[in-house]
């Protein structure tokens, strides 16, 4: 299928629900779709062992070469005559064919960012096989405009609309599906395309809507100047510290209720497998994950407006990496090789808390928002933004236990709000350069990261 990119989109979440019959129908479906996943991947796997060898650890001239093969495609995978054998037959019978389709693109593009990297030349890690248990959405790239049928609830009350209209939408091989329209479709968007979800606590839909006459959300370019912009610097003390000092308090969802979840982990762990026992408490557990993403999301977006809906134009944020600030320490051994403490139990509460924050999603969400009211988000380096003083640019070293900026020229500011200025100062281009020296042999270890840091001052 074809993707148009320079039209507007959006995309609408609803419930829906499916009678017993079709809740059969759309489990058998992310059943066998699983399978396909798994096949595919495998196809891809053997192809990707077959026709590589590590040239740095044997030589080639002694490297046994096979003949090469080909390497399985979108196109190669989806034709019908590569795989559906006699012996798959069960697998894609009774499926939609375009679903079947959009689920091997997803094995292509997941091995391709495995192997080549995305537009950036990041890659991402090995992808793995499913279970059942874990394939829970497939697409539907095409749905007919008018798949939705929406009819007035004849038992709505005359004054104050209490009741929702009732809306069936029209799934291929499917059937019509029963679907919560708890908000009405915008004028003169059609629906393309949808994604159907299993959650724990039921069935969603999430339809992409697409509206021909107006050209796509472009990101504006704004000149950030001092008055237009503000520095943000998020932490774990506060939730974010703008630059003219408004604090934003922590919500921290996951660790309220951490004791709660592991008494629930214990009752589980304690019921026979298979039993009905563990399947409910297992069911209760992941209701209450969902409660709390769902608390945190809400949050993300009530914070994110509170931003948007300042004067400033322009937010200057750290362009952290959540996912590398939680990783494991690494094992540390002594000589005899045995493992020695690396610091990883106080490092876990830490990592728990930082993905309690959930500042990526804060992220891109605020970008999105911004975007959609004129408005632009910077991402700038953080580097020494905390350590150096926002006044006099005196680099202040402080470990992160010590909350308080305090500088020799006299300004006293809490640690945070000192990074926020620097962040914006970053942003504007007017925070000095730090550069740490070659370290000279005759120094000694101890000096060099001590004292031997200078400042640089660039366009101050
Ligand atoms: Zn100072």
């Amino acid at each position: 299928m074809k993707r148009s990119k320079d039209t507007f989109k959006l995309n609408y979440q609803y419930r829906i629900v499916p009678d017993n019959q079709q809740t059969y129908q759309l489990n058998e479906w992310l059943c066998k779709l699983c399978w396909i996943h798994n096949l595919m991947l495998e196809e891809r796997f053997n192809w990707w062992e077959c026709n590589r060898h590590p040239v740095n650890t044997c030589p080639i001239f002694i490297t046994h070469l096979p003949e090469l093969k080909d390497q399985p495609t979108y196109y190669s995978q989806k034709r019908a005559a590569h795989w559906s054998r006699e012996a798959y037959k069960h697998l894609y019978e009774g499926v939609h064919s375009q679903v079947i389709q959009e689920a091997i693109k997803r094995v292509e593009d997941t091995f391709n960012r495995f192997i080549k990297g995305d537009l950036n030349g990041k890659r991402s890690g090995k992808p793995r096989f499913k279970s059942v248990r874990r394939y829970r959405t497939f697409s539907i790239p095409q749905l007919k405009p008018d798949c939705l049928a929406v009819t007035p609830n004849p038992h709505r009350r005359q004054n104050g609309d209490t009741r929702r209209d009732i809306a069936y939408i029209n799934l291929p091989k499917v059937g019509q599906v029963k679907l919560i329209y708890h908000r009405p479709i915008p004028e003169g968007f059609t629906i393309k395309a949808a994604l159907v979800s299993h959650r724990a606590d039921g069935w969603y839909i999430c339809l992409t809507l697409e509206d021909k006459s107006v050209p796509s959300l472009k990101l504006p370019k704004i000149e950030a100047t001092q008055e237009n912009s503000v520095g943000l610097d998020v932490g774990l003390e506060k939730f974010w510290t703008a630059s003219d000092g408004e604090i934003e308090p922590i919500q921290q969802h996951y660790r309220r209720s951490e004791s709660k979840l592991a008494k629930l982990a214990n009752r589980k762990d304690s019921k026979p497998h298979k039993s009905a026992s563990r399947r409910k408490l297992a069911k209760k557990i992941s209701k209450h994950h969902q409660r709390l993403q769902r608390k945190r999301k809400q949050f993300h977006y009530e914070s994110a407006t509170k931003l948007v809906s300042r004067n400033e134009k322009v937010f200057f944020v750290e362009d952290i990496k959540p996912g590398n600030l939680s990783r494991k320490s690494k094992p540390k051994q002594d000589e005899s090789g045995k493992y020695i403490p690396n610091g990883q139990s106080a490092k876990s509460g830490l990592n728990k808390s930082i993905n309690d924050a959930g500042w990526g999603q804060f992220l891109s969400i605020l970008t999105y928002k911004a975007a959609k009211a004129g408005k632009s988000v910077v991402k700038v380096k953080p580097h020494n933004t905390s350590q150096v003083c926002s006044c006099c640019n005196r680099l202040v070293k402080k470990d992160l236990s010590i909350r308080i900026h305090e500088c020799l020229c006299g300004l006293i500011l809490d640690r945070d709000w000192n990074a926020a200025i620097n962040i914006k100062r970053v942003g504007l281009g007017i925070f000095p350069t730090i550069k740490r020296p070659k370290r000279s042999p005759e120094r000694s270890r101890r000096a060099t990261t001590k004292e031997a840091y200078t400042v640089i001052f660039d366009s101050v």
